[in-house]
């Protein structure tokens, strides 16, 4: 008999067995509908093997869907991520299923007229409404006569004579095919070579990775897309992914790639609705869809032909998916495009001293574009030495930081206040008892929010009105607001420059990608002067106008203490700087710092990515941290505190003995408790030959998390917390 191994989107560690009814055609990838205990749920299958003798007794499968496959290659994709990350197969899987959880659009009826046929009788009112519709078409009878002011049984009369019809409209595609000869650019020398190198290592047709490394502004998207339209010339199939780390980027990129290709490529992203999602699976899983824009999600889609991925600003934290499945899509895109054999191109001002050092050791082809494109030219970066020149008391805004606000504002130029911080201030201390309010079951502090008068936790979106009481010791009128946000940041630019255009650009302003797009318009026609902005601006935007940088609190990023607070540091302030001084204008970069002694700082000052580093590799390299080593998280929480001691105590006394291999912990999590539950942490530090994989699987191998329990599995942890 034939027995199917079927993916179930729960947190089992296998596929489970089903017999497969005797005349059923059922192949890899397909979906189905297995019963389980009671219920009925739905699997993807994974394996089909022919079994003889077995007496086992196996449940059936009970249905076949219809919808189509998940192709074997993103089935054997799925397979590998999950053995990465530690992740039940079954949940893994379901991420590659996800644009089928809605039907696509549906065909609708349309009134339309027939070509070339005129009514016998052209009175008045048919005359008026065959004007009204014109070449459009109309959703009803009564739509029409309601445009027209006429009467519905006139419009009945055209439809009898067949003057009009009721025709079944397919939904447009929501992308199209692209040309690689539409509009081709004209690249410089230096950028030419670059796209050959992209080419050279299409035509070889294996797997490639390859680090475009370049400042902002250097060409690096055009000369992907050069590479692209290479790839599409010689194997029109061909599939292509760009991923990017920010939902608010896409916008513009797709505008782009539609300019330079003709068409406009699939877009994917939480944002996109059910039914275009459902229609861009599906393109994607028949080969219509060419070219996927997408954020990192899109890495799961059913690709049948992917010859080439793009991860656009690759250093960018974004890529790494922290709730729910924990994954690094930078790494994982990686991986698929070893499967696929395909070239992946990992693009960065600022790569991240992983990628780089893959490209140092030889393991990634280093491609590098030399200048901005152009006139443009990189802006002058100073420090502003906040122990010399301090702001006012109550004020975040140093003197030589607001006289070059005024300077720009002056020449009628932008200036932008780089804060990575919402909200108005964040933290809020009583004065009389030295209480900080904190949310009532996480242990992280409330942050300010004046325009909408709250308190918010920005870990898990609790928020509650600003008391008028200390809730501690009762004191009236007593809470105060400690450190600026980017709101308290607008508040004082609205102070010291009342005539002055002023915006705040963070999540909270800039809910979603329609805002964030008229934003980024309003700041590109110079319809703002001065932008006040968290890190959902530092990255992407073209800002012509734009001169100034202000980065408010360049030490901010330093205090985190965690692995990559420097190098994130380093990144996000050369980001922002970035912005300043595109096209024909020379722009300057100022950061407010009270360390400017600092190696980060000192590096920001000269620009120099390699000393940077060199520094930050070194003392990497000494402690055995990424990319040095390896490091995974497991984290354990629960509402019940003995519960979660006591499978801490047992995982402790499991940790198998490895060379090269430490294990730290447990320890209270930074935020030890958050939704109620506490949490607690082991760390794993290994050298970079070890199989973490293996050692986390052999720890884990028998053991029993508890329903109180949650444990979490996080190879290559990025937050700490
Ligand atoms: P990056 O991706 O490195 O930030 P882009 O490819 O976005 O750089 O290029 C920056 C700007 O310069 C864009 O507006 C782009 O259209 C323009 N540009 C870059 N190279 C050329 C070129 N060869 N010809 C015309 N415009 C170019």
């Amino acid at each position: 008999m034939k027995v199917a191994s079927v993916l179930l989107p729960l947190p089992l560690p296998e596929a489970f067995d089903y017999g497969v009814p005797d005349d059923w055609e059922l192949g890899i990838g397909d979906h189905v509908v297995v019963p389980l205990g009671p219920r009925r749920v739905r699997g993807l299958v994974q394996e089909i093997r022919e079994v003889t003798g077995s007496n086992r007794r196996l449940r059936e499968i009970e249905e076949r869907l219809d919808v189509p496959s998940v192709p074997p290659s993103a089935m054997a994709f799925l397979d590998w991520a999950a053995r990465w990350t530690l992740t039940p197969p079954g949940e893994m899987a379901f991420l590659a299923t996800r644009g089928l959880s809605s039907p696509p659009p549906r065909a609708e009826r349309r009134l339309r007229r027939v070509a070339g046929r005129d009514p016998a009788r052209p009175t008045e009112a048919r005359s008026r409404a065959l004007a009204t519709l014109g070449d459009d078409e109309a959703a009803s009878m009564a739509d029409l006569a309601r445009a027209a002011g006429v009467s519905a049984s006139v419009i009945k009369g055209l439809m009898d004579e067949g003057v009009l019809e009721v025709a079944e409209i397919q939904p447009a595609l929501p992308f199209g095919v692209p040309d690689p000869e539409f509009s081709a650019t004209q690249l410089s020398a230096d950028q030419a070579a670059a796209a050959r190198r992209l080419a050279g290592a299409i035509d070889g047709r294996t797997f490639a990775p390859v680090l475009l490394d370049g400042v902002t502004g250097s060409g690096k998207t055009e000369v992907y897309l050069e590479a692209v339209a290479h790839l599409l010339r010689q194997q029109p199939d061909a599939q292509v992914l760009i991923l990017l780390p920010e939902i608010a980027l896409t916008q513009a990129l797709m505008r782009r790639i539609e300019a330079r290709f003709g068409a406009p490529p699939a877009e994917w992203h939480s944002s996109v609705p059910p039914p275009v999602r459902r229609q861009v699976w599906e393109g994607v899983r028949s080969g219509e869809a060419h070219l996927v824009v997408g954020a990192r999600s899109a890495l799961f889609l059913p690709f049948r032909s992917l010859r080439m991925i793009v991860v656009d600003e690759e250093h960018d934290g974004s890529f790494k998916q922290e709730q729910g499945i924990v994954y690094h899509a930078r790494d994982l895109a990686v991986a698929r495009a070893s499967q696929s054999q395909a070239l992946v191109v990992l693009a960065s001002a600022t790569p991240s001293l992983e990628t780089l050092t893959n490209a140092e050791q030889g393991r990634y082809d280093w491609v590098r574009l030399a200048a901005r494109h152009g006139a443009a030219v990189l802006p002058d970066i100073d420090l502003i030495d906040l122990r010399a020149t301090p702001p006012d008391r109550g004020r975040w805004l140093s003197p030589p930081l607001v006289e070059a606000m005024v300077e720009t504002l002056a020449k009628g130029e932008q200036s932008l206040l780089f804060l990575n911080r919402r909200g108005y201030a964040p933290v809020v201390l009583c004065r009389a008892c030295g209480e900080r309010m904190t949310a009532p079951d996480s242990d992280s502090w409330l942050v300010e929010h004046r325009y909408t008068g709250r308190l918010v936790c920005h870990l898990t979106g609790f928020s509650m009105p600003k008391p008028s009481h200390c809730p501690a010791c009762g004191a009236a009128d007593s809470l105060v607001s400690i450190g600026p946000g980017v709101e308290r940041i607008a508040e004082e630019a609205a102070e010291r420059f009342p005539e002055a255009r002023i915006e705040v650009f963070s999540s909270d302003t800039v809910p979603d990608a329609a805002a964030a797009r008229d934003l980024v318009r309003r700041m590109t026609e110079g319809e703002i002067d001065i932008l006040v902005a968290t890190q959902a601006a530092a990255k992407g935007h073209n800002f012509p106008n734009l001169t100034l940088v202000g980065v408010v609190d360049a030490d901010l990023g330093l205090k985190g203490g965690d692995l990559r607070a420097a190098e994130r540091t380093f990144q996000l302030l050369i980001q922002a700087a970035g912005r300043a001084g595109r096209a024909d204008r020379p722009g300057r970069a100022l950061l407010q710092t009270w360390l400017p002694e600092h190696p980060v700082m000192q590096a920001l000052k000269a620009m120099d990515r390699d000393a940077f580093t060199q520094a930050e590799g070194d003392g990497r390299r000494l402690m055995g941290l990424p990319p040095y080593g390896r490091l995974a998280a497991l984290i354990v929480s629960s509402a019940d505190a003995e519960a979660l001691d006591r499978v801490c105590l047992d995982l402790a006394r499991r940790i198998p003995t490895a060379e090269r291999v430490e294990v730290y912990g447990p320890a209270d999590a930074p935020l030890a408790l958050v939704r109620g539950r506490r949490r607690k942490r082991f760390l794993v530090r290994a050298d970079r030959d070890v199989d973490v994989q293996a050692y986390l699987r052999a720890w884990l191998a028998e053991f029993k998390v508890p329903a109180s329990v949650r444990l979490r599995v996080d190879v290559d942890p990025y937050s700490f917390l």
